[in-house]
């Protein structure tokens, strides 16, 4: 059975990357990661946009910042597994089979700058596509291909039910 799913954003910058990061967390929720942890900047209302994506359609997503992310990443590194998302590391498909799968999983996504420790702690370093691209491309990528995303995300009060033209939601006072 595959572990805990956790992931980690570097350098996020309260002014300036507000977007990208939220839709992190989306991407982190929606494809199976249960925590995301910010460094960087604090940013409440960041943290607040996502726990209202959960209490209207479901799941829950635990969020913390942390002040010094290499201290956090050497702790989960005892017990854990952390693989970086860089576009220097080895393809994500040629190292997934050697990830272990028994442990809890940190997947680390850089910001404007990685420092160097960050390759060094992390047991993998691993690229989707050998080119600079977007850090929410290469979190769904990966995490595409490492976990099944939740069949059901518990208490949403709104439901999506996939339709081929048209929107189809219900609400979950509907079913009262
Ligand atoms: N200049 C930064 C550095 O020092 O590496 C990278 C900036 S990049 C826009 C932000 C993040 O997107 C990276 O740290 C990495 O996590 C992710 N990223 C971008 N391209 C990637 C790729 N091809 N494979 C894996 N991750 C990628």
């Amino acid at each position: 059975m595959t572990g805990e799913v956790v992931v980690l954003r570097l350098g996020h910058r309260k002014g300036r990357d507000p977007r990208i990061t939220t839709h992190l967390g989306l991407v982190a929720r929606t494809f199976g990661a249960t925590k995301f942890v910010l460094a960087g900047d604090e940013d409440k209302e960041l943290f607040d946009g996502l726990k209202s994506v959960c209490d209207n359609f479901g799941g829950a997503l635990e969020t913390e910042h942390v002040k010094s992310p290499m201290a956090w990443l050497k702790r989960f590194v005892r017990t854990g597994v952390a693989v970086h998302l860089t576009m220097y590391g080895i393809p994500f498909r040629q190292a997934i089979p050697s990830v272990r799968r028994d442990r809890p999983l940190v997947i680390v996504v850089g910001g404007a700058k990685v420092p160097r420790a960050v390759y060094e702690v992390c047991q993998y370093n691993v690229a989707v596509g050998s080119q600079p691209h977007s850090e929410v491309a290469a979190l769904a990528l990966f995490l595409d291909s490492w976990t099944q995303p939740p069949e059901v995300f518990e208490g949403a009060r709104l439901t999506i039910h996939p339709h081929s033209r048209g929107k189809d939601v219900s609400h979950s006072d509907e079913s009262e």
